[in-house]
């Protein structure tokens, strides 16, 4: 079934890519808010224009 295979080794591979992603940005989460056009990080309320950001802004903030 080779099929088969081929859809694990897809699945593994997004699965790979989703976790790398979210390691890069492990200490934001960003969320688009459409409303307003701007991109609002919900684990620490930083918001931007642009986005999203790698970085955490509260990392940025004294
Ligand atoms: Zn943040």
């Amino acid at each position: 079934m080779p099929i088969l295979l081929l859809l694990l080794v897809g699945v593994l591979a997004y699965l790979w890519w989703r976790w790398r992603r979210t390691t890069l940005t492990r200490a934001c989460r960003w969320r688009e808010d459409r409303r307003r056009g701007i991109w609002r990080c919900a684990f620490c309320g930083a918001e931007v224009a642009e986005g999203p950001p790698r970085v955490c802004l509260k990392d940025l903030q004294p």
